[in-house]
């Protein structure tokens, strides 16, 4: 007896019917950053462990404990991306494209993160990651977040919002994360074991743990916002007044420090409360040091990634869900000679009427099943070929949609009369 295969946790199978609202975000995406003037550039799944240990951070949740981490044949350790900025800075200092160049790159694709599955979390899921190399902002700051605001604009998404955050530059952090050591370390013994982990490593860390018994002693913390150096301020200041011109409303939370170590002055992160606890879908930052910390040259940069499955979800709440498109013609046949006669038919249909949709009947049956398939597929018309109408030169043509008296259109013309039959239904239906 053989056992069933079960498929991995945590990770989903997206099936015919949840495609349709895949492909609209995709799609839309896709349109919006090629109008905001971003290239997609494709990146490996796989990289070195080294390179994500290093981008984003030893004491981060997703170095510590979510990586799928495995030695291949040849010995070397590899992960599975748990998420792309690292890949895709990675490619643009490897294929040299840096070199005070500036880049506007997108990419999406599966991310691997073992964490608990639950709605909305798990472990392979999708992004869409979009980075821009080489601007110091903060005009480009602003004009990503008002990308990402065009998008649930053109989404159909209303229910998320906006939090902004600034984390200074790395020198500015070094004074406020002695400040924040001091405070913590005071109140050591209320501290989890990651936080106490933290504590030495990269205390910022403990500000964006979720554990429910550490948020109050997180909310007692000294502020980042209140230690950012000059420069920083005035980025700060540069990108509210932006967001103010452009009316997309935010609210600053110092909290806001961001699961990735990376990050350097402008964070922001989109939250909804239509998904339940899962409630982020968009995040991203500028990552200044990046670069150069993976042995670039020192290049500016932001960016940002969004939950592709939550977005779908928030699509699919707000009932923008697009219908697949219908068949214009089924095409029904009956005998060895209209069998091929209905394909041979069908491919010149879809040659001379490329915008049409056109299904052709596959595995026989007799006609009334047959007419039984072509009403189900939702098609508007039925072209029937039979042994008489093939002897005859044409072809049975059907409404499945009211009682139009079957009729019949001359195969020699067939393409040009289908084509006038469904003006004439669509100037009808409309
Ligand atoms: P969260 O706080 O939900 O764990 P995060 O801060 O770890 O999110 P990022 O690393 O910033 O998330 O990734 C960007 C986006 O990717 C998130 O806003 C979210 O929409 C999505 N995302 C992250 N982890 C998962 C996951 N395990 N399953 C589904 N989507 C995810
Ligand atoms: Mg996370």
């Amino acid at each position: 007896m053989s056992s069933l295969i079960q498929p991995v946790r945590g990770m989903n199978d997206v099936l015919v019917e949840e495609t349709p609202v895949w492909q609209l975000v995709e799609r839309m995406a896709a349109d919006l950053l090629s109008a905001y003037g971003y290239q997609e550039m494709r990146v490996p799944v796989v990289e070195n462990t080294q390179l994500f240990k290093r981008a984003i951070g030893e004491f981060t949740d997703v170095v510590e404990k979510e990586m799928y981490t495995f030695t291949d044949a040849g010995g070397e350790s590899l992960t599975l991306r748990p998420e792309a900025t690292a890949g895709m800075v990675r490619a643009a200092i490897s294929n040299g494209l840096l070199r005070g160049a500036r880049l506007k790159v997108w990419c999406i694709g599966p991310m691997f993160r073992h964490e608990k599955p639950q709605k909305g979390r798990y472990r392979q899921f999708h992004q869409v990651d979009v980075e821009a190399i080489g601007f110091a902002g903060p005009d480009v700051d602003i004009e990503l977040i008002a990308l990402t605001a065009r998008l649930w604009q053109k989404l159909g998404i209303e229910r998320v919002t906006l939090q902004i955050n600034s984390l200074g530059t790395a020198d500015s952090r070094r004074d406020y994360r002695a400040l924040l050591q001091d405070y913590f370390r005071a109140q050591f013994d209320v501290l989890d074991a990651d936080s106490r982990r933290r504590l030495e490593g990269n205390p910022l860390r403990i500000l964006d743990s979720k554990n429910p018994d550490l948020q109050a002693l997180i909310a007692g913390a000294p502020l980042l916002t209140e230690h950012l150096d000059v420069e920083s301020a005035a980025h700060f200041a540069a990108l509210r007044r932006g967001l103010d011109a452009l009316g997309i409303p935010y609210a600053v939370n110092p909290r806001l420090v961001r699961g990735l170590d990376y990050y350097s002055r402008t964070v922001f992160e989109w939250t909804t409360d239509a998904l339940g606890s899962q409630d982020a879908v968009c995040s991203g930052g500028r990552y200044d040091g990046l670069i150069s910390q993976l042995g670039g040259d020192a290049t500016p940069a932001i960016g940002f990634a969004m939950g592709v499955e939550r977005i779908v979800e928030l699509v699919r709440q707000a009932g923008s869900t697009p219908a697949p498109p219908l068949p214009d013609v089924y095409v029904i046949a009956q005998g060895d000679a209209g069998v091929q006669a209905a394909l041979v038919a069908a491919e010149r249909l879809r040659h001379e009427l490329p915008d049409r949709v056109v299904h052709v009947n596959l595995g026989g049956g007799n006609f009334k099943a047959q007419f039984r398939r072509a009403d189900k597929s939702g098609a508007s018309y039925a072209l029937i070929l039979g042994d008489d109408e093939i002897a005859r030169g044409v072809a049975g043509w059907k409404s499945l949609r009211d009682d139009d008296a079957q009729r019949e259109l001359p195969l020699a013309d067939l393409a040009r009369q289908v084509e006038t039959a469904l003006a004439a239904r669509a100037e009808r239906v409309n």
